[in-house]
């Protein structure tokens, strides 16, 4: 039997307890299952340790995650910490130094849960953002501190590798899908950056004459995300617009408590990172009411990428059957149950899924 290794980091405020959740449905998909098993391995990394050690992670933290199969994450971020710290001393240094380059967020309308829009039943769409260069390339400076004086640069980096592999990541999922493809882009006023990205694109897009591919200014496209939600297939987007857009997916389809996302190293060189979109949400942290289906959907999305295929699309299942019915709901959703409420009930939805399919 395969045991699938996984580096588990809680972080900070809800992220323990939705990711405790999160393990406690995926132990039991295990065992019903019965062809795999997991091995959790638990890092305390966060704003806590770094209150104490002055660091997010320690010095040899990467190499200490390197021989994983895949990272589990909770969310990471307290007061106590500047955010551009608690940010770019745990989470970028993973997504760069294992070359996640391709940030997948689903954006999906479950059953149940009352979105913004009046007609949102049928959205259903990938955003793929690009998740190591382009507006995050942490390349600038600045002269003159506290002057009148005072100038700062930040620069974009776009490289025809960089666009090249996480467009085709995009085309080949859009050719499992509904074989259309949305580029955000921005070349009207970035007048570099992104006529090169859209050549690039559309370069390739030769390879892939099956897939139809449109562009659209971010601003428009972000207008549209709240207009036509329903038209998307998969969506892509740089480093910057694609973190913008992914939240107001998120926002449409009912809110952070039901996004979840994946940070791919499609080559499999290093662990891929899987972590709910949402943040520590230090507002309801410790009162045991934060919605674990992200942090659950999520673990549907690590299952995939490890090559558990039917696990994946039965806990997907029982995730859609739970919503459906309604009658576990957390606060956000609307309702009174807790964190762990939620997580039993779909715990109960697979054990149900599975005696169903007579495994
Ligand atoms: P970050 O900067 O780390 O993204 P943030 O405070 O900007 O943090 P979140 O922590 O994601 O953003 O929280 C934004 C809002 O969404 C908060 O009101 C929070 O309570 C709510 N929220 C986030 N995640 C969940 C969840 N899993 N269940 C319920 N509400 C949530």
């Amino acid at each position: 039997m395969k045991t699938h290794r996984i580096a588990v980091i809680p972080g900070d405020g809800i992220g323990p307890e939705v990711i405790r959740e999160g393990i406690k449905v995926l132990d039991e998909v295990a065992v019903l299952d019965g062809g795999f098993g997991w091995e959790w391995e638990h890092f305390s990394w966060g704003c806590d340790d770094y209150n104490k050690t002055g660091r997010m992670m320690p010095s040899d933290g990467l190499e200490q995650l390197r021989g994983f199969d895949a990272i589990y994450f909770g969310a990471v971020g307290d007061k106590s910490v500047p955010d551009h710290v608690s940010v770019w001393e745990l989470i970028l240094p993973i997504r760069r130094q294992f070359q996640q380059y391709i940030n997948l967020r689903p954006v999906k309308k479950l059953p149940g849960v009352q979105g913004p829009l009046s007609r949102s039943d049928d959205i259903d769409f990938v955003v793929i953002r690009e998740n190591t260069e382009g507006e995050y390339a942490n390349i600038g400076g600045g002269l003159n501190e506290a002057t009148s004086e005072e100038l700062v640069v930040q620069t974009n980096i776009f490289t025809r590798r960089g666009i090249e592999r996480a467009a085709r990541y995009a085309f080949k999922l859009a050719q499992t899908r509904r074989k259309r493809l949305m580029v955000a882009t921005k070349s009207n006023a970035m007048n570099y950056s992104m006529p090169f990205w859209d050549r690039v694109i559309r370069q390739l897009a030769l390879d892939y004459p099956d897939v139809q591919v449109e562009f659209a200014h971010v601003d428009a496209l972000a207008a549209y995300f709240v207009l036509r939600p329903h038209t998307f297939d998969v969506v892509l987007a740089s480093n910057l617009f694609g973190d913008i857009l992914t939240d107001l997916g998120a926002a449409v389809v009912g809110g952070l408590g039901v996004a979840p996302s994946a940070n791919i190293n499609p080559e499999r060189n290093f662990p891929s990172m899987f972590e709910p979109v949402h943040g520590s949400a230090p507002d309801i942290a410790g009162k045991g009411i934060a919605n674990p289906i992200a942090t659950i959907w999520t673990g549907v999305l690590m299952l995939e990428s490890l090559g558990e295929q039917s696990a994946a699309d039965k806990l997907m299942s029982a995730i859609l059957s739970v919503m459906k019915s309604g009658t576990v709901l957390t606060p956000d959703l609307g309702g009174t149950d807790s964190t762990v409420d939620m997580g039993d009930a779909v715990r109960k939805a697979v054990r149900d899924i599975y005696d169903r399919s007579g495994v």
